[in-house]
C-alpha cells in the first residue's frame, strides 16, 4: 500500500467521526474564546484516538495541544485546529434562503467547525501511519480558538508553545483549491481614549475641553496620513464610546477603536506608531489627554515555499473532491441570492480563473474541479489577517485552501454558513484532510526538506519568535 492509499483509506475509516464532529460545532457556533462544548468534543475524540492533551494553553482555558509519540517523538508535526463561530451568522444548514437557524445567534461563516474536525482527521490518520509503520514522530494538535476575535495563536507562540515542532501544516475552507502563494497582512488592533473637561456647550464653552472632537480630528488626522502610506497599509476605525448622546454638554469622554494593517509586522508597527502620533497631536489641539490600549495584533501569514511545493504535490496526486450532480445544483442555488454587483464580480473571477467560456458551465456548476498548485510568482497578500502568522513566525508553516462551497462564495456571509453544514463543506473537509495527512508524512519522512523548510524559515525570522504584543496584553477573554 502506497502513503496515498493509506492516507486515502484511514481518511475515510475516521469520516463519520469527522463529520459528526464539525456538524456539532457548527450547531455549537461559539463565539471566540467561548467555545467550551466545541474544544470539549475534539478534546474527548482527540483522548479516545489516545492522544495526550494539554488544556488551557497560554491562560484561554479553550486552547489546548493534543499529542501523540512514537519511538523517539521526532521530528514533531504540528497541525492547526479551529472552531469558533462569527456573531449574527445563523443559518439553517445547506439552505440558500435566508432563514437564521436562530434570529441573531452566532453562526459558523467562515468554516471553523470544518477546520478544526479536518485537521482532526488528519491528526489521527498521520497517528495511525507513525503506528502501523512503525515509524518516529509526534503528532501535535493544536486547539486554537477565537481566530476571528483577538486571536490565540500569538499568545501560544509567546509562551513557547511551538518551540519543539518542526513543522505545521493547516487548512482554511474556501472557494477554491489552491496551495496559495499569497501572504496574509499584519495587525494591530488598538482602543485610543480622550479624556476632557464637561461643560454647558451653551453657557460656557469656553471652560469645556471636547474628548469627542479629539476623537474627530484623530480621524481627520489619519485621513491625511493614508496619502502617506503604502498602498498595501489600511487604517480602520470605529467609535466605542462618543462621550454621550447630549449635544449641550462639551464630551469629556470618548472612546474609539483603530486597526492598522500592512504587509509585514515590521512595517504594521511603524505605521501603528504614526497613529499613535496623530492621536497626541489631537489632544494637543483640543487641550485633552489621550492614552490608548493595544487589544490585538497578529503578524503577516508568509507561506514557507519548501512546504508548498510538498503540499502542492500531494494535493494534486490527492486531486480535487469528486462532487456530484445534487452538489452542483445546490451549489449553484446559493449563486442566486447575490446582487447584481456582487454577482458580477463573481462572473470576473470565473473568467479569470476559468477562462472565457466560463460563465455558462461555471454557474451551472459552481464547485472548483481543478487545483491550483503552488506558484511562487503569483506571491502577494491578501488583505485578510490571521493568527496563523504567528505560528509561521514561530515555525515553518504552511496553509492549504481547499474548496468546501460554491465558486465566489462572499465569506463571512450567512451562504457561507449553509453551506458549512452541507455536503460540499463535509466533502470538501475530507480532502483537505487527506491533503494535510499526506503532507504531513511525506515531510516528516524527508529529513532534508525539514532542513530547508527551517532555513527558509531562519531566513525570515532570525529564528526568534518576537510577538507583535506588548508582554502585557494577554488574551482579552470576556472583554473583546
Ligand atoms: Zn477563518
Amino acid at each position: 500500500m502506497t502513503d496515498l492509499q493509506f492516507v486515502i483509506k484511514q481518511i475515510e475509516d475516521i469520516a463519520p467521526k469527522a463529520v459528526d464532529i464539525s456538524r456539532k460545532i457548527w450547531e455549537y457556533a461559539e463565539l471566540p474564546y467561548e467555545e467550551v462544548q466545541s474544544a470539549d468534543l475534539l478534546i474527548r475524540a482527540l483522548k479516545e484516538e489516545g492522544f495526550e492533551v494539554e488544556t488551557g494553553l497560554a491562560g484561554m482555558p479553550t486552547a489546548f495541544s493534543a499529542s501523540f509519540t512514537v519511538g523517539t517523538g521526532k521530528p514533531v508535526i504540528g497541525l492547526l485546529g479551529e472552531y469558533d463561530a462569527l456573531d449574527a451568522l445563523s443559518q439553517k444548514a445547506a439552505c440558500p434562503e435566508r432563514e437564521p437557524l436562530r434570529e441573531g445567534a452566532p453562526g459558523h461563516g467562515c468554516g471553523h467547525n470544518l477546520l478544526g474536525a479536518g485537521s482532526f482527521a488528519a491528526a489521527v490518520a498521520v497517528k495511525e501511519y507513525l503506528v502501523k509503520n512503525n515509524k518516529d514522530g509526534k503528532v501535535i494538535y493544536f486547539g486554537c480558538p477565537a481566530e476571528e476575535g483577538a486571536g490565540s495563536k500569538q499568545f501560544m507562540a509567546r509562551e513557547g508553545v511551538f518551540n519543539d515542532v518542526d513543522f505545521v501544516y493547516t487548512w482554511h475552507p474556501a472557494d477554491r483549491n489552491e496551495v496559495s502563494a499569497k501572504g496574509n497582512v499584519a495587525i494591530m488592533g488598538a482602543a485610543f481614549t480622550f479624556k476632557g473637561i464637561a461643560s454647558h456647550a451653551g453657557g460656557s464653552p469656553h471652560l469645556g475641553r471636547s474628548a469627542l472632537d479629539a476623537a474627530e480630528l484623530m480621524s481627520v488626522g489619519t485621513n491625511y496620513l493614508r496619502e502617506h502610506m503604502i498602498d498595501k497599509a489600511r487604517i480602520h476605525y470605529a467609535y466605542s464610546d462618543a462621550g454621550g448622546v447630549s449635544p449641550n454638554v462639551v464630551q469629556s469622554y470618548a472612546k474609539v477603536k483603530y486597526e492598522v494593517r500592512a504587509p509585514r509586522v515590521d512595517q504594521m508597527k511603524e505605521l501603528f506608531a504614526r497613529v499613535v502620533n496623530v492621536a497626541r497631536g489631537a489632544a494637543l489641539m483640543t487641550e485633552t489627554e489621550t492614552d490608548y490600549e493595544i487589544t490585538m495584533a497578529f503578524s503577516d501569514y508568509v507561506p514557507n515555499k519548501i512546504l508548498a511545493q510538498l503540499a502542492s504535490v500531494c494535493f494534486e496526486e490527492i486531486g480535487p473532491t469528486a462532487w456530484d450532480e445534487k452538489d452542483q445544483e445546490l451549489a449553484a442555488s446559493f449563486l442566486a441570492h447575490y446582487n447584481k454587483s456582487t454577482l458580477s464580480s463573481i462572473r470576473q473571477d470565473m473568467v479569470k480563473e476559468f477562462g472565457k467560456n466560463s460563465d455558462s458551465t461555471m454557474w451551472k456548476s459552481p464547485l472548483d474541479t481543478k487545483v491550483r498548485p503552488f506558484d511562487p510568482r503569483d506571491s502577494d497578500y491578501d488583505s485578510g489577517s490571521t493568527d496563523v502568522g504567528d505560528v509561521g513566525y514561530a515555525v515553518p508553516t504552511l496553509n492549504v485552501n481547499v474548496a468546501t462551497a460554491c465558486f465566489g462564495t462572499v465569506w463571512h456571509s450567512w451562504q457561507t454558513t449553509a453551506q458549512m453544514n452541507s455536503s460540499l463543506g463535509e466533502k470538501g473537509m475530507l480532502t483537505a484532510a487527506k491533503v494535510l495527512a499526506l503532507s504531513c508524512i511525506r515531510t516528516a519522512e524527508n529529513p532534508e526538506i525539514i532542513q530547508q523548510a527551517k532555513e527558509e524559515w531562519m531566513e525570515k525570522t532570525g529564528g526568534i519568535y518576537t510577538c507583535p504584543l506588548p508582554q502585557d496584553v494577554t488574551p482579552p477573554i470576556g472583554r473583546y
